[in-house]
Order: structure tokens, then C-alpha cells, then sequence
């Protein structure tokens, strides 16, 4: 039940913890999906934009080179320019006024050179400048790659045109061989000139293919650039000799940019909100484990004295016994139950009683070694466990210790208030604890230690399970006995004190068990009262004595009840019931009780003595002397009778101050106008003592023991007037 409660708060614990988690991880990866997607997105934005501007780029060369490819096949493949260079004489005339001298401002080439069948240049001109002189040096060595790859094109291959380095910048140059439109096979290709055409990328070219093909921000530069997008330029050897650089749109990256803000104020919040979430699991957890810490607190604790209680105390014998595991350590058990606590809750009230169980707590819990366990198991009873780690099982002085420290007086508020405490001790391997049997053992023991006249610390003994096994058995037969209406009735005479006349007799109850043994009362009235028996018994000896004395009248029937019985509601009912069956004159009927009642539970036997007299029965305290009843109780009670108990008739032949206080108790009696019986009078002595005192019933030996109800008769009818002795 209470494990299962503990249980139940881990499940919603875990359930708080893992739902908070689980909203948490859900919502990063979801946040994670949508930021790798707007990445995704971004990059292939600006992929796609770049893979469009580089196909410009490289479209804007292709169409470079397909012009001026058109413009030298125009010019090469052209009748009339293959006669005018196969012409010595006048071919440089022609070809400065058709090509060379049109380098000056003609857009699609500004240079022009013409090369005859030996590579000897024939017309070289740049800009409208005649630069056959210096030709080499104006376009380098790519220039014989190029005739090389001129003179070996056929006429329908493409025109080989290249980018080429000169010594005024970077151009574009191709280059054919000359001759007639139309292919004609017995002229000599060896013979044929070769027409070269460049175009120089110049700035202001370079901005036209910028605008033309809408690549922004072209450069021509010897290297690419790292951070832009760049195409080669290569010469006829597929060598790069220069790179159209631009920087990339990025149109990606530029929308990306534009709600950056708004996704970092998005990311921000979430954050907040993954730690609000992080932050009220934690704080959902932290109070349901502070609840589960209060309720399982509250659940092994006692809350008078915020001690273990007895479950507290089995959870933590059980944790210890785990933690000494592997050791020859000695787990003890002490059970502790106060002497005279009913006595201070009875006389004070429960406040002082619970103010006493609070200062036996402190009062132990200073005491005790820092390690030991200490609960309270209910009402004035306590436990100690401690582990001795020492193998030695030598008997340890701690029940001494713990009656010690309860022997000094409490002083609570202006009471000073002195108990003792009965101490039960059970020991067993630390490694190894049966908390059940370990708890069981010490109950033994603590109850032989109160059986023993209290006071005193009892270790348990394997003998004792014999005993307690003996007294089960003992209880089943008095049981037995009970149900075959089985028990016994002695009478002892009551005589006058003046006359020795017989005036009454007291039952007192006999068993003797099937295989002959006779067990007095002492030992079987509190095995009754023990096992629930002793109303039955009670009622046994009543009915049965009603009976007997029936036949003696004219003498009183004086008859025990034990306080547990007055506690019976229907105990007074009962009792008038077996005198009504019986036809018993309820006058001659006394009933003897002791104090302790009187102390304990006040008001049902107020209530019980008043029911009885109302009916003429007469009530007797018994035992008068040996307990702690006030004047104001005996007054309260209206008692009939009492019964002087025999250790005040015994301390007369021990004690100097005996007779005072035998006769200060008479004297008390006669005060309050209640005749006194003496009891256990064993001489003349005492008798005659007791007669000058005051009382005037006496009972004991010296007159008669308990005899049967059949001696009783014989004594009745014989002497009735006389001493029976
Ligand atoms: P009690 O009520 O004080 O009974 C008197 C006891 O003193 C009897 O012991 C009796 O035999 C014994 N006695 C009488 N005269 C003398 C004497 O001169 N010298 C000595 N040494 N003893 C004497 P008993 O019969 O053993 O009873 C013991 C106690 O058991 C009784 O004490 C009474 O408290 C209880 N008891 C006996 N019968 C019943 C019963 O039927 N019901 C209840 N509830 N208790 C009973
Ligand atoms: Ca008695
Ligand atoms: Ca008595």
C-alpha cells in the first residue's frame, strides 16, 4: 500500500520528466528540420543562381568566339581574297585596304594579319598600325600554335578560335587558311595564305558582355578569384591564360538575409520556450519528489516526536541490513516500553503524556550513539536498532544505558515526573536481518522483561519460543477447560471479627487441567485476561458460586472481577441476569474489585459500580493498601467494603513502622465510614491485632483455607455459629 503510493509519485515523476523531455527534443528537431531546410534552401538558390550566371559566362564566350569564328570565315573563304594574295604584287596593297586598315575602329577585330604558305607575315597590322615588325613580340608563341591548328582545320571544321595573351592584353584570336568559297580540290592547300583575326577583351568589351549577358560585376583578371565565380580563358593549347571573374548573386543567401532578423527573434523565442518547458518539468519534478519526500517522511515517521514509526523502522532495518552485507556485524534490536506511562497519562492527562513521550524521545536521542535507529512503534512503546561491527557477540550494556537515561526525572512545564522503562533485546547477523522475526523476538523478550517485575533489560533466548509455545498450549486448554464449563470454585470463610462466626465466604477460582495439574489463580486469571477468556471465566465462577451459596443462607458471597471485565458494557446485565437465574438475593451478593481500575478508566467503572448497587449488589475494593488510590476516589466511589491487602497484615511481623501503617489505613477507612476486612490472617497475633483496629470482618488461614463447596456445607451446617479451623 505504501510502496505502491511511492510507486505511483515515481510514475508521474518519470511521466512529468519524460513528457517535458519529449516536447522538448520534438520541438529542437523540428526546429532543426526547418533551419536545415532554410539552409537547403538558401544554398541551392544561390547553386542554381550560380550555375545560371556561369552558363552566361560561358554562353558570353562561346558567342565571342562564334562571331569572330563567322567574321574570319566570311573574310577567308572568300574568292576574291584568294586571288588578290595569290597575286605577289599587289596582294598587300588589298589586303591593308580590305582588312588591315579597318583594325583602326571595326568592332569585330582590331587586328588583322595575313601569313603566306611559309608563315612569312605578309600584312600585320593593330589598331591601324602596321606592326609586322614587331609581331612576335605583340602576340608570343601562341601565334604558330594557331597557324598550326589553322592550316590543319578542313574547311567545314569550326575556325579555331582562342584567347590568347599579347603584349596589350588578353584577346581573342582565330585563324583560317585563305582560299575560295567553294572547295576546289586542284588548288595546292600548302599554297594557301592564312588570315588571323583578334579582338582584345577590353574594358569597355568586357563591360558589353557584363550588360549583354547580364552577369554583374565581370573582371578579366590573369587568376580566378576565391571568393567569385569564375570561367578560364584558354588558348589554343586548352592553357588558361585569363579568368572572366564575377561575384555570385546569391539570391539565396540575399532572401535568407532579409528575414534573418525575423528567424533570429523566431529561434530566440523557441529557446525561451524549449527552457520555460525544460524549466517547469524540472520544477513539476522538483515538487512532485519534494511531495513524495514529504508523504514517505510522513509515512515512516511518527508525528508526535518525528521519529521513525514502526514501518519507517523495518524500511530502515531492511536498507541496513543491505549495506552491512558482507560483514560479521551484530544487527540489535531493543523494544522499550515505559514503566508507569498509563499510571502519568490516567493521573495528568494525554497532554503531559504525549509532553513525556516527546522528552523520552530527546531524551534517547541524546543518549543513544549518533548511528542507532530510533522510532516510537506507538503509545510508550520505542525502539533502538544499532550494528555492533565487532564479530564479538559479547552482551552489550546499552539496554542499561537506555534504562538509565529514562530513570532521571523529567521535569515537564512545574511536574517533576519520574517511569522506568522494561527493555526487550534481539540480535542477529547484520547481513542477514529477518525483520519480521527479529521484531517478534524482541517482543518476547520485552514482554518476559515486564513479566519479570519490569525495570529491566531481557536479551531473548531460544528457550523463551519453547515458553511461548507452552503458553499457547496453556491457553488452548484453558479454553478447552472453559468450554466444558471446567473451572473450579475454592471458598474461603469470612468471619466476625468479635465472634469468629462464619458471616461469608469469598470464591476463588480452581483449574485444574485434564492431565491433572492445578495452576493457581495468579498465573491462569492473566492468561485469561491475556487471550480474551476472562469474561467467561468470570461468569463461570459467578454462576457457579450463585449456585453453591444458594444453599448457604444467611452468609454474603463475595466474588472477584477482573477490571477487563468491568470494561465489558454488558458486564453489569450479565451479572444481574446470572443472580436473577440463580434466585440469589442480590443483597447478599459482594463484588470485589482492585484500584487499578479505578485509576485507569474512571468512568466505566463508576459506571458499572453504580449499576451493581442500584440492584443491591454490594461493592468491595480489594487489595486495599497496595496501590495509589486518593481519598477523593474511594469517597467518589462509594465502595461498600474493604479489603486490607495481606502485605500490610505481613509487614506487621516485619516492619517496625508496619502497625502504623496497617493502622493509618484502617483509621482512613473508619474515617470514611467503610468497614474493613483483613485478609491472609495466618496467627492469633495478627488476628488479634486486626480485631483492635478496628475491622470487623477477618478472612485468611488461620480461619479456614479455599475449601469445596461440598467441605463449605459440611463446615455451614456443622459449626455455622463457630470457628472453622
Ligand atoms: P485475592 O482476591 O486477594 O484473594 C485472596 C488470596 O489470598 C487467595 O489466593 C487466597 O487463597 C489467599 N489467602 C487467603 N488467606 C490466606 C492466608 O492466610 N495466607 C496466604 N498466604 N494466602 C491466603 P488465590 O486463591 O490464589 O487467589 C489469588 C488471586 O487471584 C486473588 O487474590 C484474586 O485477585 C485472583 N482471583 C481468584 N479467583 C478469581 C476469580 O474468580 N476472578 C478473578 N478475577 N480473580 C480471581
Ligand atoms: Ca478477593
Ligand atoms: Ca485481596
Amino acid at each position: 500500500m505504501l510502496s505502491s503510493s511511492f510507486t505511483s509519485a515515481r510514475r508521474k515523476q518519470f511521466s512529468a520528466a519524460s513528457i517535458a523531455l519529449v516536447f522538448i527534443l520534438v520541438t529542437a528537431l523540428l526546429a532543426g528540420l526547418v533551419a536545415r531546410s532554410i539552409q537547403t534552401i538558401t544554398h541551392t538558390a544561390d547553386a542554381i543562381d550560380d550555375a545560371r550566371s556561369t552558363a552566361a559566362a560561358v554562353g558570353a564566350l562561346h558567342s565571342l568566339r562564334k562571331q569572330l569564328g563567322a567574321t574570319i570565315r566570311d573574310n577567308a573563304f572568300w574568292d576574291d581574297a584568294f586571288q588578290k594574295v595569290s597575286a605577289p604584287e599587289t596582294k598587300a596593297e588589298w589586303i591593308i585596304e580590305n582588312w588591315a586598315s579597318t583594325t583602326a575602329d571595326y568592332p569585330l577585330y582590331d587586328t588583322a594579319v595575313v601569313l603566306d604558305a611559309k608563315d612569312e607575315v605578309v600584312v600585320a597590322y593593330h589598331n591601324g598600325e602596321d606592326i609586322g615588325n614587331k609581331l612576335l613580340d605583340f602576340l608570343g608563341n601562341g601565334l604558330n600554335e594557331m597557324l598550326v591548328a589553322a592550316r590543319s582545320a578542313s574547311k567545314t571544321d569550326p575556325i579555331p578560335v582562342h584567347f590568347i595573351r599579347t603584349s596589350k592584353g588578353i584577346a581573342l584570336i582565330g585563324a583560317a587558311t585563305i582560299q575560295p568559297s567553294v572547295i576546289d580540290n586542284t588548288v595546292d592547300s600548302k599554297t594557301f595564305h592564312i588570315l588571323v583575326f583578334a579582338k582584345h577583351l577590353t574594358d569597355s568589351a568586357v563591360a558589353e558582355v557584363s550588360e549583354t549577358f547580364s552577369i554583374a560585376g565581370l573582371t578579366l583578371d590573369r587568376a580566378p578569384s576565391k571568393t567569385k565565380l569564375s570561367v578560364p580563358l584558354t588558348d589554343v593549347s586548352r592553357r588558361n591564360v585569363a579568368y572572366l571573374n564575377w561575384p555570385a548573386e546569391q539570391p539565396g543567401t540575399k532572401s535568407y538575409l532579409t528575414v534573418r532578423g525575423t528567424l533570429r527573434t523566431a529561434a530566440v523565442i523557441l529557446v525561451l520556450f524549449l527552457c520555460a518547458i525544460g524549466a517547469v518539468g524540472f520544477f513539476t519534478v522538483a515538487r512532485l519528489r519534494a511531495n513524495e519526500g514529504r508523504a514517505r517522511f510522513k509515512a515512516e515517521h511518527d508525528a508526535l516526536t518525528g521519529l521513525l514509526n514502526r514501518s519507517g523502522l523495518m524500511e530502515k532495518m531492511r536498507e541496513v541490513s543491505t549495506s552491512y552485507s558482507d560483514t560479521a556485524a551484530i544487527m540489535r534490536l531493543h523494544f522499550i516500553d515505559l514503566d508507569g506511562f498509563k499510571g502519568v497519562n490516567d493521573a495528568w492527562g494525554h497532554a503531559v503524556g504525549d509532553d513525556l513521550i516527546v522528552g523520552v524521545a530527546n531524551r534517547l536521542s541524546k543518549t543513544l550513539p549518533k548511528d542507532s535507529l530510533i522510532a516510537r512503534l506507538g503509545g510508550d512503546e520505542f525502539a533502538v536498532v544499532t550494528v555492533d561491527v565487532k564479530t564479538t557477540t559479547s552482551s552489550p550494556t546499552l539496554g542499561a544505558q537506555i534504562q538509565i537515561a529514562l530513570q532521571r526525572v523529567f521535569e515537564l512545564g512545574d511536574r517533576t515526573i519520574e517511569i522506568g522503562a522494561s527493555v526487550g533485546v534481539a540480535s542477529t547477523e547484520a547481513s542477514a536481518v529477518e525483520v519480521g522475526e527479529l521484531i517478534r523476538r524482541a517482543d518476547i523478550a520485552l514482554y518476559r522483561a515486564k513479566a519479570l517485575g519490569r525495570g529491566i533489560t531481557v536479551e531473548f533466548e531460544d528457550e523463551f519460543d519453547a515458553d511461548t509455545k507452552a503458553q499457547d498450549h496453556l491457553e488452548l486448554l484453558l479454553r478447552q477447560t472453559l468450554a466444558g464449563d471446567g473451572i473450579d470454585v475454592a471458598y474461603q470463610p469470612l468471619v466476625q471479627a468479635g465472634s469468629g462466626a462464619i458471616c461469608g465466604v469469598e470464591a476463588l477460582a480452581r483449574w485444574q487441567t485434564p492431565d491433572g495439574k492445578r495452576y493457581g489463580p495468579d498465573m491462569f486469571i492473566p492468561l485469561a485476561e491475556r487471550s480474551g477468556l476472562i469474561d467467561v471465566l468470570g461468569m463461570q465462577v459467578l454462576t457457579k458460586s450463585l449456585a453453591a451459596a444458594g444453599g448457604w443462607p444467611g452468609i454474603s458471597l463475595s466474588v472477584n472481577v477482573s477490571p477487563l471485565q468491568l470494561k465489558n458494557p454488558a458486564f453489569v446485565q450479565n451479572v444481574l441476569a446470572a443472580v436473577a437465574s440463580a434466585g440469589f438475593d442480590p443483597r447478599r451478593l459482594c463484588i470485589e474489585i482492585t484500584e487499578g481500575v479505578l485509576i485507569s478508566d474512571p468512568e466505566q467503572a463508576g459506571r458499572a459500580i453504580t449499576g451493581l448497587r442500584q440492584a443491591g449488589i454490594k461493592i468491595s475494593l480489594d487489595d486495599f493498601g497496595s496501590g495509589y488510590a486518593s481519598i477523593g476516589t474511594l469517597r467518589q466511589f462509594g465502595f461498600d467494603r474493604m479489603k486490607i491487602d495481606r502485605s500490610l497484615i505481613l509487614a506487621l511481623d516485619s516492619d517496625d513502622n508496619g502497625g502504623a501503617v496497617l493502622h493509618a489505613t484502617i483509621a482512613l477507612a473508619n474515617a470514611l465510614h467503610i468497614p474493613v476486612t483483613a485478609e491472609g490472617i495466618e496467627t492469633e497475633e495478627q488476628a488479634t491485632v486486626l480485631r483492635l483496629s478496628g475491622c470487623d470482618e477477618l478472612q485468611g488461614y488461620l480461619f479456614s483455607k479455599p475449601v469445596t463447596a461440598a467441605e463449605l456445607s459440611a463446615f455451614y451446617f456443622e459449626k455455622s455459629s463457630t470457628r472453622i479451623a
